[in-house]
């Protein structure tokens, strides 16, 4: 048996494959992948998977949880037996909890029994949990690609920093550890629980594409589900996208290849616009124009940049120090308070950023999703201008992404329910504008709900807005808007 058929039937033991439409097999990308051996239309499920294994992200974990379900809460306590945290009677006596348990007091030689290295223990929990896969599983594990120049094991060493450990077992973690680095998924997160990564043996093969045909979804027992989120021809590699769909090409590109050590070269990445997006511009250094600064050679990350309009050429250096600052930037604004054009920091940016630019962008989305969706102030307590701000900003990054190509992706889904979210608090409000909305808030919903249905993170509210705002209602104008009038979020 060659080595595709062997993987094939090994995935086939731990999945469920509902559709015959795709195979592994050798891909353009480089290894293997998985192609399309039939039209596969775009919503279509191509396939499901169970994780192998699922944890916290390291580094992403600041609140106590719980090993077993993951939830956030002070009700945690040490397990007396494994010294894991746990939040419950129920959890510790969950089948879950058991195994962790054992294999725990099996191997550990606790040199300091202390909060501390509970907690290094219960972060890193997704390698023990490593440890209680079945024969079959570990030469699955076996199977999945790894760098081997990466010699880097700080997990491990945070592990042995708690207890002791044969060296069977390091052998076995190192290799869990640099397979884990690149092929592991992150899951859509939900806010009570921590940020968790999860093994996914058949989606491990679908290589990367900064202009993805498929988005994933994952249920509440974190089966990940794959869809089609663009028509996909015979023939084709299916395909995802590692990263944010939003960052620019430089920013997307040296991320990928810091973690999954490649450099990406496809169609969005050759192309200096980014499919005319600009979402890597910078305003033009030289005072008095207005031009923006592109990559010369976008493929090569040691480029110059050009002015589009008075040609003016920036060294690499320079624009390395820019993006830099900026990267640091995103994600450390925090702009809930109140985001308009006016903020401080946004006109600092605004002088060195054209609108298109992909922080900007981060930025818009971030807020897009927000506004009406945070603790203090719901829908209903928004002004007028953060109600139009909300679909402004919506409107504005699904433009992007549709100039982008990416299709149905989840980030498309989320914006369409917050549109429609913002349409229709604006028809609640004044109900004569309601016949004019009514397509659009009902669209919107209804592609939303396409998109997003089933995904653990999708809003909570997303089915019963699709029943009564959706196009299917056959109710009245007053009592469709009647949940609008009764919810808080
Ligand atoms: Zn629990
Ligand atoms: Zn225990
Ligand atoms: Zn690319
Ligand atoms: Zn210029």
């Amino acid at each position: 048996m060659n080595e595709i058929d062997s993987i094939q039937k090994i995935i086939s033991l731990e999945n469920h494959l509902v559709s015959s439409t795709f195979i592994i097999d050798k891909s353009s990308l480089g290894g293997l992948g998985v192609i399309a051996t039939k039209f596969i239309k775009k919503g279509s499920l191509i396939f499901t998977n169970k994780p192998l294994v699922v944890g916290p992200r390291v580094g992403c974990v600041k609140e106590k949880f719980c090993c077993s379900c993951f939830e956030i809460s002070d009700e945690c306590y040490i397990c007396d037996k494994c010294f894991l945290f746990i939040c419950s009677q129920n959890c510790a006596n969950s089948q879950n909890h058991e195994k962790q348990c054992l294999i725990i007091r099996k191997i550990r030689r606790f040199k300091i029994k202390s909060d501390a290295s509970s907690i290094t223990l219960s972060v890193l929990i997704i390698y023990f949990n490593c440890l209680l896969l079945t024969e079959n599983q570990k030469t699955l594990l076996e199977n999945f690609q790894r760098n081997e120049n990466d010699n880097s094991f700080e997990d491990l060493d945070a592990i042995y920093s708690a207890v002791t450990l044969s060296d069977e077992h390091i052998k076995f973690l190192r290799t869990a550890i640099s397979i884990l680095k690149i092929n592991s998924f992150r899951i859509s997160n939900t806010n009570k629980k921590i940020q968790l990564r999860g093994l996914y043996p058949l989606s491990s093969f679908l290589n990367h594409s900064c202009i993805p045909n498929s988005r994933n979804l994952f249920k509440k027992d974190y089966t990940m589900e794959v869809y089609a989120s663009r028509d996909i021809k015979e023939g084709d590699e299916i395909t995802t996208c590692y990263t944010g769909l939003l960052c620019c090409n430089p920013v997307r590109r040296l991320l990928l290849y810091n973690t999954k050590n490649f450099w990406c070269t496809c169609l969005r990445c050759s192309d200096v616009t980014e499919m005319n997006t600009n979402l890597s511009a910078l305003h033009c250094f030289k005072e008095n124009c207005f031009g923006i600064i592109l990559p010369q050679s976008p493929l090569d990350i040691n480029t110059s940049w050009v002015c589009q309009y008075c040609a003016t050429i920036v060294p690499p250096q320079k624009i390395g120090f820019i993006q830099s600052i900026l990267g640091s930037l995103v994600g450390t604004v925090d702009l809930s308070e109140n985001y308009s054009e006016d903020v401080p920091v946004l006109r600092r940016l605004r002088k060195i950023l054209p609108s298109s630019n992909y922080v900007l962008e981060v930025m818009r989305f971030s807020r897009a999703i927000t506004i009406g969706y945070e603790d203090k102030s719901g829908l209903n307590e928004l002004s007028e201008s953060q109600l139009s701000l909300k679909e402004r900003l919506c409107r504005c990054t699904l433009r992007t992404a549709a100039a982008l190509g990416v299709g149905d992706a989840h980030l498309r889904g989320l914006l369409l329910y917050h549109l429609h979210a913002a349409l229709a608090e604006r028809a609640r409000r004044h109900p004569d504008l309601y016949e004019e909305l009514k397509s659009e808030i009902e669209s919107t919903i209804q592609e939303a709900s396409n998109i997003l249905k089933d995904d653990i993170s999708s809003p909570p509210d997303l089915e019963i807005r699709r029943q009564y705002l959706g196009p299917d209602c056959d109710k009245t104008q007053q009592e469709r808007f009647f949940i609008l009038d009764t919810q808080k979020h």
